[in-house]
């Protein structure tokens, strides 16, 4: 970094000094919290589907029960239990006013959990949850056992979290801790954030790869070229001493020619804010292809507490000058790996280009203007065969030279006279395809799709038949203009800003050459933050957002899909896709969803998720049986249908069997797995020996239930009764005699 004063470059001392104290005043250091290892299985702030990952969760090599110690000393403040999340966990407040969290454990201590045990009975319930008054705890004392109850393989889950319930880095509280390996950079995503922008000759965000020159150090395999204002963006991961296991980097910052831009650090979360994740990484690309990039810019919406630093917001305005830039992407130990780079200008004159003069007797005269770095051209015709056959001959009537490319005049001549279509493939370092008709009474074969980005529609023309980057005729409601299309490769781009979706619909008639290529309608729903709004999607769907749903204005697109054919489910509506490419849900949108008549009990309904594959997983929602609607909360894009739920939960007993006879029972097993509406909680899951209530201890990774008897069983015979209900209200039951020996 080149400082231009004394006075900045002592600034820049100061705000190094000041960057560095949280480390020094937290040198004070904890306890290691386990004796399992020291190496990390996930880092803070990794990306988790809809929320940050709090802590550091630290690896215990695919085993359970090594012990779990008190970092500092403190007190015992609570105690969850649940089949889902973070398992059984246990939270010490500690002397300084932070709290430790410690997630998915097998156990507690032999105290703790029998304490656990009395209020479960109490409660008739698995999942519970205590605060006890006074539990006063020792540094070093083992507090329990580590496990994997709740989500995920055996790991510890560990959180420090400040006396705000901000969960803290908690790699800050241990400067002894290892590592000293760089992260690996996969990609860098160049982003046009409106739709003045290009990248590349393209509306669309271009990923670029990434050439390692030396340990740590990064180039582009291609060269940048791009207009306007654009945004970039990073995909890799880090690794650290010893262990294969992929993490978040710590730290990213942005230099354009030497100049602080952006910087973003992961030292401490806001669970308020944690929902608001897919902010961070570039949504319609994580959406479309789940590969997760995380930006180097920050959106005007964007609340995260990680830009604090950030001088600017690293949009870059790319406008008549090559612009240097440097990527740096840290770990918590401070290794470093960069990219460096250059965004060139892109350059709009001499684009390639593709004119019919004239037709006659089997030959076509062409005007073509061509880049000057041609190394081959080949001709194509086609007819209504459909098959593209190479012109054999060609003659070059004339040639001319400018600074920006040549021109030339070419006859050509024809394979037979119902060649309708000419194509040009040209070589060279972008290897294109142009277009022209050769026929002028015949419609040309144009197909139109649409890609969306957050801040724009694309509509693409593809072949694009075009003499020049001529503009397209395109007309909106009352509006008519003409559009410059970015063409390449023989395909168009149009890009329609936020501007353009004013309404709830647009009529968009595409004209060109003399040719009406399309008239079609958009139909869509524009969404702003702020205010209370409801619309009709369709004639059976209206979805409501509240003043606080969004972050920022989104644009909803709906459209019908078609039966899934897999399902034996029975359906009451159709399929319909809601999709929009926003990160922007704060909060669920509210769904009402009118539903066909029902042939089963109103409580089986509910709203469903139709995969990629057809399967139907639960969406929530309950049915108005009064308006013959079901209202359900959304906030991811998706297929939804109402679906109804009328089959029974597998329940299948493992242990003991019908008759049988044991010397002792020490624990029941069964499997219970519901395939639709799915099990809701432990409520929904009965143990009972001779009417006596078991604590039915139940993993749902697994659909494994567990109930360990709390007394000493008599000799002679016993009852056993299971049962359990989904959450469309279908129940399965099962009852055995069993016989304890003398
Ligand atoms: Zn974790």
């Amino acid at each position: 970094m080149i400082l231009r004063n004394p006075v900045s470059k002592m600034m820049f001392l100061f705000s190094l000094l000041l960057a560095l104290m949280p480390l020094l005043l937290n040198a004070q250091s904890y306890l290691w919290p386990t004796n399992a290892s020291r190496h990390l299985s996930s880092s803070f702030c990794e990306y988790r589907p809809g929320h940050y990952h709090s802590a550091i969760d630290i690896k215990t090599w695919n085993k359970e029960g090594y012990p779990i110690y008190a970092v500092e000393d403190g007190r015992v403040v609570r105690l969850r239990v649940s089949p889902f999340g973070y398992g059984k966990v246990l939270y010490v407040r500690l002397r300084d006013g932070r709290t430790a969290v410690y997630a998915h454990l097998q156990r507690f201590n032999k105290k703790l959990e029998q304490s656990v045990r009395r209020l479960q009975l109490k409660k008739k319930r698995y999942t519970v949850q205590w605060y006890p008054k006074n539990w006063p705890v020792k540094k070093g004392e083992i507090l329990g056992y580590t496990g994997q109850t709740g989500i995920g393989v055996p790991h510890l889950h560990f959180e420090i979290r400040d006396a705000q319930e901000h969960p803290l880095q908690p790699l800050a509280f241990y400067p002894d801790y290892e590592d000293a390996v760089a992260p690996t950079l996969q990609s860098l995503l160049v982003i046009p954030l409106n739709d003045a922008a290009s990248v590349n000759q393209s509306r669309l965000p271009q990923a670029f790869g990434l050439k390692k020159i030396k340990t740590g150090v990064y180039v582009l395999n291609d060269t940048i070229r791009a207009q306007g204002i654009i945004g970039l963006a990073v995909r890799g991961y880090d690794r650290s001493n010893g262990v294969t296991n992929k993490l978040a980097f710590y730290r990213s910052a942005l230099f354009a020619d030497d100049t602080l831009l952006f910087s973003m650090r992961y030292d401490t979360l806001d669970f308020a804010l944690t929902n608001q994740v897919d902010v961070d990484v570039y949504y319609p690309r994580r959406r479309t292809t789940g590969q997760r990039f995380n930006k180097l810019f920050i959106d005007d919406f964007n609340a995260l507490p990680f830009y604090r630093e950030s001088p600017a917001d690293g949009r870059l305005q790319i406008a008549d000058r090559p612009l240097d830039f440097r990527v740096e992407v840290s770990d918590y130990r401070g290794n470093t790996s960069i990219i460096r780079g250059t965004i060139a200008p892109e350059e709009r004159a001499g684009r390639p280009a593709l004119t019919l003069l004239d037709l006659s007797d089997h030959a076509a005269y062409i005007q073509l203007r061509l880049p000057k770095d041609v190394k081959e051209m080949r001709f194509f015709t086609q007819n209504d065969s459909g098959l593209w056959r190479p012109v054999k001959y060609f003659d070059l009537l004339g040639r001319s030279s400018e600074q920006s490319g040549e021109n030339m005049l070419v006859k050509l001549k024809l394979n037979s006279s119902s060649d309708y279509l000419l194509r040009l493939d040209i070589e060279n370092a972008q290897n294109e395809s142009m277009y022209a008709l050769l026929s002028n009474n015949r419609k040309p074969p144009i197909s139109l799709d649409f890609d969306y980005t957050e801040h724009y529609l694309i509509a693409r023309l593809k072949p694009f038949f075009s003499n020049e980057n001529q503009p397209v005729h395109i007309s909106c409601g009352a509006i008519d203009t003409l559009l410059t299309p970015l063409a390449r490769n023989g395909s168009a781009e149009l890009a329609l800003g936020m501007r353009w979706f004013a309404g709830d619909s647009l009529r968009l008639r595409i004209a060109n050459d003399g040719y009406d290529y399309f008239d079609t309608t958009l139909t869509f729903f524009r969404f702003e933050p702020g205010k209370k709004m409801h619309k009709r999607l369709s004639s059976y769907v209206r979805m409501e957002t509240a003043p606080k749903t969004l972050l920022d204005t989104v644009i909803v697109y709906w459209r019908e899909e078609p039966l899934p054919d897999t399902t034996e489910a029975p359906l009451f509506s159709p399929p319909f896709r809601i999709d929009f490419a926003g990160p922007v849900f704060n909060k669920s949108a509210r769904l009402f969803v009118a539903y066909d008549t029902l042939t089963v009990p109103a409580r089986r309904v509910g709203l469903y998720v139709v995969n990629k594959k057809g399967k139907l997983s639960p969406a929530g929602g309950r049915a108005d049986t009064i308006n013959s609607v079901i209202e359900a909360g959304i906030r991811s894009p998706g297929v939804y249908v109402v679906a109804a739920d009328t089959v029974a939960p597998l329940l299948e007993l493992l242990y003991p069997r019908d008759g049988e006879h044991l010397k002792r029972l020490s624990a029941i097993k069964f499997k219970a797995l519901d395939e639709l509406s799915g099990i809701n909680s432990d409520a929904d899951l009965h143990i009972r020996i001779d009417d006596h209530f078991v604590i039915p201890e139940w993993d749902p990774e697994t659909d494994t239930v567990t109930g360990r008897p709390y007394w000493q069983l008599e000799p002679g015979m016993h009852r056993l009764r299971v049962w359990v209900d989904d959450a469309a209200g279908n129940r399965s039951q099962k009852q055995i005699r069993f016989f304890i020996k003398n």
